[in-house]
């Protein structure tokens, strides 16, 4: 790493708004760097924003990110396995994220989908999902520029479905199962229909290989191996910042016009003012679409302001129900529901029941099941007493596995992610309309015309154009704006 002038960067002040694990990141590669006033000033308070790991008694439970997405070059995997986060076997879990079937499949009434079937099922599902994404690894050329990925699913799956050997009553179980998986694809992208995701660009997000692995004693634990090395001082808490104003020129005593010392002013909504020469700004793309066009002054141009409004970010929350024993069978890694009548599909938020799918079971919280929600759906349930949501659970789960003993959990917990102010919803997606070169010029620093320098950088998942969506997004951004800066200082 490039070495840095003591007396050089003592004298900048960098600011980085959001203290997730992009913020975190910046700020202790520039502390490691020897950055001596860099600061985090962070509107909740706590660190780590979209991994948020909550404990009660023996239950470790992730409203946030959950696995950290592949091994191989994974940074967040070797962080983990460097600082021995994934030695307690009894809570540790990995699987192929391809093998998307979890414990049994039920239809209503307790029947449960022959296995063999199932996975035919996928194989054929997986074929089609990778030439989605061929599109853009093999350049090809969709019917219609702006094509989604769900009307593709929806013509190809039963094109090919058609053509096989199977009896008309495993077809038809086949499509249930097609139009289950489909709402499963929306919570793995963060959106609300797949029929928002473009074809032609979904191939541009890159995965690791290696499997989803949990964390098995907290996803904050990575974060707390970055907290470490930076100096407690430097996070600040419950400062949620209002505006930026950037670039500004002042008046020198004479009356002329000159750089500010530290061109940047970033303000709170409490009032107080921190003077920086650089910002890092790290807060989630949700917050940039609401807020973009007060959050800066002067305004974003207007290339960034089009990418932001056309990139996707969507609501995805998880529900947490805790029962007083299991009711699933035991070492079972979750179930799955599907539905046989055709109509599956939620017609209003009201139904977002309907959208319910997959329940996980995690080792970190052992008589727990979760379950995910994605879109519309998900926004309503966030509205919703708890009690409602639990009963309106357990209804759907008696109804498909036949077991009506089945009680009230004694616990839940939702995410809250959609109406939470400070991410406006849960992550990235590549929508219809939008393409890579839209997060490049999201992440493109903002520079001082006085001085050439760039003053306003940009972090966070949604900066990232191969892995966004992800923690090692958000932490490989976090890095690259801290070295942008390292490198325009460094000796
Ligand atoms: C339900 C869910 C499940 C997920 N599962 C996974 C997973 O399994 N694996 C994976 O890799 N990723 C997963 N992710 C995505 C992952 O959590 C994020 O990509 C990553 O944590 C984003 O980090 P970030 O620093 O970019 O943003 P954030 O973590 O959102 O940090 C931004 C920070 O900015 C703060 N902020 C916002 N506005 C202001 C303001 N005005 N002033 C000051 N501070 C402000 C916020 O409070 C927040 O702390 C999941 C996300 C969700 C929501």
């Amino acid at each position: 790493m490039a070495s840095l002038d003591p007396k050089v960067t003592a004298r900048r002040k960098v600011v980085i708004i959001g203290g997730g694990m992009a913020g975190i990141s910046a700020a202790h590669r520039l502390t490691t760097a020897g950055w001596t006033d860099a600061k985090i000033v962070e509107a909740r308070d706590r660190p780590g924003g979209r991994i948020w790991t909550q404990r009660s008694g023996p239950n470790i439970i992730e409203l946030g990110a959950n696995w950290i997405h592949g091994s191989e070059g994974n940074p967040i995997y070797k962080l983990a396995t460097d600082h021995n986060l994934l030695k307690n076997s009894a809570r540790f879990q990995k699987f192929d994220p391809r093998y998307r079937l979890r414990g049994d499949t039920f239809l209503p009434g307790g029947q449960v989908i022959d296995r063999k079937i199932v996975q035919e099922f996928l194989n054929m599902y997986e074929e089609v999902i990778e030439e989605c994404i061929s599109f853009y690894l093999k350049k090809r050329r969709p019917q219609h520029p702006d094509e989604s990925v769900g009307n593709y699913l929806e013509q190809e799956f039963p094109r090919r479905l058609g053509l096989s050997n199977d009896s008309d009553d495993v077809k038809r179980l086949k499509m249930a199962l097609f139009k289950q998986h489909l709402k499963q694809e929306t919570f793995a992208i963060g959106c609300h229909n797949m029929k928002e995701v473009r074809l032609q660009n979904v191939g541009e997000h890159v995965s690791f290989a290696g499997g989803n692995i949990n964390l098995p004693d907290g996803y904050d634990t990575v974060l707390d191996v970055l907290l470490r090395d930076i100096p407690s001082h430097c996070m600040l808490y419950n400062k949620q910042v209002k505006c930026v104003l950037w670039d500004q020129v002042i008046a020198d005593k004479s009356g002329a016009e000159c750089h500010s010392q530290h061109a940047i002013s970033v303000v709170c909504e409490d009032g107080e003012i921190f003077e920086a020469d650089h910002v890092i700004v790290t807060v989630p793309l949700g917050v940039l679409k609401k807020h973009a066009s007060t959050f800066f002054q002067p305004p974003l141009p207007e290339k960034k302001l089009g990418s932001i409004t056309r990139m996707g970010f969507g609501v995805v929350d998880k529900v947490f129900l805790e029962f007083e024993k299991p009711f699933w069978e035991a070492g079972s890694p979750g179930f799955q529901l599907v539905c046989k009548e055709d109509d599956t599909d939620p017609t209003c938020p009201k139904e977002w029941y309907k959208k319910l799918y997959i329940f996980y079971v995690d080792p970190k919280a052992p008589n727990t099941v979760f379950a995910w929600l994605s879109g519309e759906e998900a926004l309503y349930m966030e509205a919703l007493a708890e009690e409602e949501v639990a009963h309106t659970i357990v209804q759907v789960l008696r109804r498909f596995t036949g077991n009506d003993g089945i009680p009230l959990p004694r616990g839940l917990v939702t995410s809250r992610w959609g109406s939470d102010p400070l991410t406006c919803g849960s992550y990235s997606f590549m929508a219809v309309g939008a393409n890579g070169e839209d997060i490049d010029t999201i992440a493109e620093p903002l520079y001082s015309q006085h001085t050439r320098e760039p003053v306003v950088q940009f972090a966070g998942e949604a900066t990232h154009r191969q892995y966004h969506s992800t923690v090692h997004a958000a932490y490989l951004s976090g890095q690259r704006e801290a070295d942008r800066l390292i490198h325009l200082y460094k000796s």
